[in-house]
């Protein structure tokens, strides 16, 4: 039996929840569907990531009017993934922030995620033909750049820790409140997606420097906010486990010399247990063993996802 495509017939709405975290720091979850965030100055708001279509990224703009009407000023995008990065031009006339990898990737492989992420996800896309076209950040920076939010709001930093869900990844990191929004390099409650991943570093020297921040609240890519120094540590802990996992069951498949496919059938076996029933698990898992096993293949940078190999690699795993 050939089992449908990915998420392509996941099609249902996901309840929003619109948090608000310390004073003028909000955050929108929706049940492992990408979440959003946004951070008050004292006259401007930072918006962090952008969704997948303009008019979903209106629809979380209606949202946080209710809260506040200062202009955004600035929209901090943590990584090229289309998901996070399409829905920019609802952000009118606000400066859009990445990291300088970030541009990169947009040039290197920006059309062929978009094709890629569309057919896999197509509930996200809603409204796909307001996207004007990529997305590019008009600011870049390698290590760290901060933004004065003006007043006594203190600043917000926006830090690249090292590589991990993508070779270029920022978290945004709001010491005063220390709540940290951490893009797709921590979720909570939900599978990680590490199709374009390298899992050595993330696994280890870049959730160390996570961690370090000792974050009170966590926004990561999907799933709920954690809450608190155990939650924190918990959602932080889950994504090294989700990530240790899959290194030793796929390293040690690929060290016997066996198939794909046989790596497929252990890593999938060895996280259900206690991974299995979180949102978007077994959409991403083909994709995930797949750029683990070119890792161990000596292939230092992800390939390219297109629309063809995604269907591939589905095929090959998933069927
Ligand atoms: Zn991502």
């Amino acid at each position: 039996m050939v089992k449908p495509f990915a998420s392509s017939t996941d099609l249902a709405d996901k309840p929003e929840t619109l948090e608000v975290l310390a004073d003028g720091v909000y955050a929108l979850t929706a049940e492992g569907d990408p979440n959003v965030g946004a951070v008050e100055g004292k006259d401007f708001v930072v918006a962090i990531e952008a969704r997948a279509t303009p008019v979903m990224a209106r629809q979380w703009l209606d949202q946080l009017r209710e809260h506040t009407d200062k202009p955004v000023r600035y929209l901090v995008l943590t990584h090229y993934h289309a998901v996070r990065v399409l829905g920019a031009a609802a952000f009118e006339g606000a400066t859009v922030i990445g990291h300088e990898q970030m541009r990169a990737l947009v040039a290197e492989r920006g059309k062929e995620d978009w094709e890629s992420e569309a057919g896999r996800m197509p509930r996200l896309f809603r409204g796909a033909e307001s996207i004007p076209g990529l997305t590019w950040p008009h600011l870049t920076f390698s290590d760290r750049l901060s933004i004065d939010l003006g007043g006594d709001r203190g600043e917000l930093q926006l830090r690249y820790c090292g590589r991990g869900h993508t070779e270029g990844d920022l978290v945004a990191w709001l010491p005063r409140d220390r709540v940290l929004f951490a893009g797709d390099l921590v979720e909570a409650q939900a599978a990680l997606y590490t199709g374009d991943a390298f899992h050595a570093d993330w696994s280890g020297g870049t959730l160390d420097r996570l961690a370090a921040l000792a974050a009170e609240q966590v926004v990561g890519g999907r799933g709920a906010v954690a809450r608190g120094g155990a939650a924190v540590t918990a959602a932080i802990e889950q994504t090294r486990d989700f990530l240790l996992v899959m290194r030793d069951t796929v390293g040690s498949v690929h060290g016997r010399g066996e198939t794909l496919r046989e790596a497929f059938a252990s890593t999938h076996a060895a996280l259900a247990p206690t991974y299995g029933q979180w949102p978007i698990f077994e959409h991403c898992l083909p994709f995930n063993v797949q750029r683990l096993w070119d890792e161990y293949d000596g292939i230092e940078r992800p390939r390219i996802w297109t629309a063809e190999r995604d269907r591939e690699v589905w095929d090959q795993l998933q069927s």
